[in-house]
Parts: structure tokens; sequence; C-alpha cells
């Protein structure tokens, strides 16, 4: 290349950019606090008028919107992976509980499966209230809870479930205090529990022991589900228990248990046997 072409090339470059007569109003700048009109002379580009600036303003905002779906998609699989990361189960089978598993032969079962069906799909669909499933052990109230999350959870709609077994939460509670090193302290519960949009409370009761009607649940029992319901009141939680909700009132604060039990749909197993001992060999 010679010296003559060098110098040429701004001078081709500019040629071979056509400018058009008109100008661009859309682009402001600010002068002396006024909000000015900054015309942009329009270019001709494989035959279409267009405005440089225009051009340049889409193509950011096509790149933001990536970068913004991008993250949103992290988010959203963080939230659907709380249900999986963070629930709290003691018994491991739970973690296969589906509506599809759920074994039912009797009337009252075939019942209880289609209102927590019905319960899932309502409260997918945004209203909200509690769920209180209550009966005997083994009756398959853990299995129906975790159901109804699992549903709400595969729906994907950027809202978090949570499973707890209340009395496994207090005791790693408790092994907190003496345990610095623990995760599982009250405040990390009191304030997971709080914020996800969906929670089961499981087994509630079998916190405070072997079921005695006349003990009442521990202070320290009683502060965190009391800091957790307090929280919990324009949100949906759902309930398993072996109790009643007497025996409840006598067990725990009446203010905690009227929280939960404000407008609940329920679930009642009264004449499903324990699942677990009809499946013992005689
Ligand atoms: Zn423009």
């Amino acid at each position: 290349m010679d010296l003559i072409e060098k110098l040429t090339i701004p001078h081709r470059l500019q040629k071979s950019m056509i400018f058009h007569s008109e100008y661009c109003q859309e682009h402001t700048y600010i002068k002396n606090g006024q909000e000015t009109i900054n015309p942009i002379q329009k270019m001709v580009i494989e035959g279409q008028v267009i405005c440089p600036r225009c051009e340049l303003e889409k193509e950011q905002k096509a790149l933001t919107n990536k970068v913004q779906a991008y993250y949103d998609d992290i988010q959203g699989q963080k939230i659907y992976n709380t249900f999986f990361n963070k629930s709290i189960i003691t018994d491991r089978t739970i973690l296969s509980a589906a509506f599809e598993n759920y074994e039912t032969s009797i009337q009252e079962e075939i019942q209880n499966k289609n209102t927590c069906l019905e319960i899932a799909e309502r409260l997918k669909s945004g209203q909200i209230f509690n769920t209180f499933l209550q009966g005997i052990q083994g009756t398959g109230k853990s299995h129906l809870a975790y159901s109804i999350l699992r549903k709400i959870n595969d729906a994907k709609l950027n809202k978090s479930c949570l499973f707890v077994n209340v009395e496994d939460m207090m005791r790693k509670i408790k092994d907190s205090f003496s345990n610095r090193e623990s995760r599982y302290t009250e405040r990390y519960f009191v304030d997971l529990l709080s914020k996800v949009d969906f929670l089961a409370l499981d087994d509630i009761g079998a916190e405070t022991g072997a079921i005695d009607t006349d003990k009442t649940a521990t202070d320290f029992v009683q502060r965190v589900l009391y800091a957790i319901t307090s929280t919990r009141q324009d949100k949906a939680t759902i309930v398993t228990t072996n109790l009643n909700s007497e025996v409840l009132f006598k067990m725990y604060d009446k203010k905690l248990v009227s929280r939960l039990l404000k407008n609940p749909k329920y679930v009642l197993f009264k004449e499903t046997k324990d699942k677990r001992l009809s499946n013992i060999p005689f």
C-alpha cells in the first residue's frame, strides 16, 4: 500500500457512508437544566434509512435483556432448588412422595387426596390460606403435604417451597446453642421460614416429646414458632399434626395456634389406619 492510498482510506470510508437529509429527533441531552433535542443525521444502509444512534440503542437493549434473562434464569433455578436444598426432612422416604404414589384404599384417603390436589391448584393460582392435615401417626399426612409443595414447585412460578420437620428443626437449633460452627441457628430458621412463599410445618407438637396433653411447649419452641407464624400471616402455611386443635391450644400460646388455624382448609384422617403398621407382616 503506497502512501497516497493510505491517505485516501478515510476519504474512501467517508464516501461509502451515505448520509440522508432527515434527522432523528428522538435523542435528547440536558442543556442548562433543560431537556434539549439532539438531532442525529440518518444514514442509508443497504437501501434503508436508519438512525445510527437508534440502532445502537436497540442493540444495547437487546444485550441488556439477554443478560437480565440469564440472571432471572439463575434466580428462578435458585428459588426452585430451595425445596430440595433447604427442606429439613427426617424420614428420607418422603423425598419421593408425590400425589402419583399416594396409595388409597378407603374412601377417606381418596377424598383427602382429592382435597389436597385441589388445595395445590388453589395455592398455585395465588389464593392464600392455611392447610391443616390432622390425624393419627402414619396416615400419610406428610406424604400429602410434601405432594402439595412438590406440585407447586414443579409449576415453576418463581415461588419458593419448603418442607420442615418441626422436631428436627428444633433439635438443630438446640444443637447450635453449643455448637458455634452450626449454620442452623434460630436466626437462620426464623429468616428462612419467614421468607419462603409456601411452607409445610411437619408434625407440629411432636417436638415437645411424648404427647402429653398437660405438657406445654417449652419457651424456646414457642418463641421460634411465634416468630415464624407472625411473619407468615399473608402467606400459605401447611401444618401436619397428630394433635387436635384442643390439645394444640393447651400446648402452645393461643395467639400462635390462632394464626395457624386462621381460616384453614382442614384435611382430617379419622378412619385411615396407620399405613406403616398395616405393612408389618404377621
Ligand atoms: Zn434515533
